[in-house]
């Protein structure tokens, strides 16, 4: 009997993750097509969607075209119920959002980290719980982490965060401590690829690779629907391929690395050097000449102005990526490449260039059919990925 017991729950939990999933991706949609749809009674949808309703997980949003009988009740994904908190946390801070099942960001807290004061950790902490306090009136069902550097999904353990000097530490353990609720860790360009999955450009598309562009360069890379992470977590590095002869040392210990001429600090580095050298632009005239102050919102203003300096050096970095995307065609041949990431807010000015190299250095029927774009949570696809990873276990058992 208790089998029976056991087997009948899990088929209401895979029905009700179904239903929400058909919801999502179809919604506003009515109880008589996701039935047909899943092949499911109407009883069985009905009083499953009263469930998923009670849970604040699906509402009702008007009506549809009657098909002759009385007008169908659509239902959507609720943006007013449940929400989880996303956690991003990068080489130099963390930034956190309380994100609704809609992809609706509701509250964000940033934080960069006080290494002179201690642990990250409790950086983490402190902005997990200032967005908690902004959403006191929302229930929270998870915490989703998108973690720099390698991570191991199957423990959820950091096994590398150059940044921090971080080997093996259980932050699923030490989070779910202090917060009392369940916590989902993956590395940041992973959480990144599966929110453009569930909210961005990659909805319905199983090829594909996200490319998060910001302080460092890495690499989600989703294959037949699923997260490819690699025999060692290590998958996606694409930071470290050489694409500079004769390149500066990188934190690997290499020469030449992507990471090395396309993040936000090479950029910052690359106008600095430029006015130094005696060129004009208005990234200088900014910062009243001191030049040492250049930070990313002064780049994105001078591009924004139209600075010559800040242009080229943006279609230089562009150039940089496009090569590392030329390599991605090739081996991988996927149906989508998205550029997002903090640097995604330049996405504009480098997106040419990207799509130049990347189309001219690849092979021609690797590369046909294959679109690069830049995604639509920007430099909020940290936190919503991160958020996502949560809400992937919604129905745990489905
Ligand atoms: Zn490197």
């Amino acid at each position: 009997m208790g089998y029976n017991t056991g087997d009948k729950q899990l088929i209401k939990e895979i029905n009700k993750a179904s239903i929400f999933q058909v919801v999502h991706d179809l919604g506003p949609i009515s109880r008589a097509d996701i039935a047909k749809i899943l092949r499911l009674t109407s009883a069985t949808v009905s009083s499953n969607m009263a469930e998923l309703i009670d849970d604040g997980i699906v509402c009702e949003v008007g009506t549809g075209v009657s098909s002759g009988g009385r007008k169908p009740v659509l239902m959507i994904i609720s943006d007013a119920g449940i929400c989880y908190l996303g956690v991003d946390i990068h080489k130099d801070g963390v930034e956190t959002a309380a994100v609704t099942l809609t992809g609706r960001v509701l509250a964000t807290a940033e934080r960069p980290f006080q290494r002179e004061n201690g642990d990250f950790e409790h950086d983490v902490l402190a902005c997990i719980r200032a967005v908690r306090n902004e959403v006191r009136d929302r229930e929270i069902r998870g915490i989703g982490i998108g973690m720099h550097g390698i991570v191991d999904t199957t423990k959820s353990i950091s096994v590398f965060a150059p940044a921090m000097s971080l080997r093996n530490f259980d932050l699923k353990t030490f989070i779910e401590r202090e917060e009392h609720l369940p916590v989902f860790v993956d590395n940041d360009a992973n959480a990144m690829a599966l929110g453009e999955n569930w909210f961005g450009q990659a909805k319905q598309i199983k090829n594909y690779v996200f490319l998060n562009v910001g302080r460092g360069i890495g690499a989600g890379i989703v294959l037949n629907g699923e997260v490819f992470r690699g025999s060692g977590f290590a998958a996606g590095e694409i930071g470290h391929i050489r694409v500079a002869d004769n390149g500066v040392k990188c934190v690997c210990g290499k020469y030449g690395c992507l990471d090395t001429v396309a993040t936000e600090y090479t950029v910052i580095r690359d106008t600095i050097n430029a006015i130094h050298t005696g060129v004009e632009s208005e990234a200088a005239r900014l910062v009243q000449g001191n030049v040492a102050e250049i930070n990313i919102q002064t780049i994105i203003d001078a591009a924004a102005a139209g600075d010559a300096c800040v242009l080229d050096i943006l279609k230089k970095t562009g150039r940089y990526i496009g090569v590392a995307v030329s390599y991605i065609i090739n081996i991988l041949n996927p149906d989508m490449v998205i550029l997002g990431g903090s640097m995604s807010r330049l996405g504009e000015y480098m997106t040419d260039a990207i799509s130049e190299a990347a189309y001219s250095l690849s092979m021609k029927e690797c590369s046909d059919g294959v679109r690069i774009v830049l995604s639509d949570l920007r430099e909020r696809a940290g936190v919503i990925g991160a958020a996502t990873l949560g809400m992937r276990n919604l129905f745990p058992r489905a």
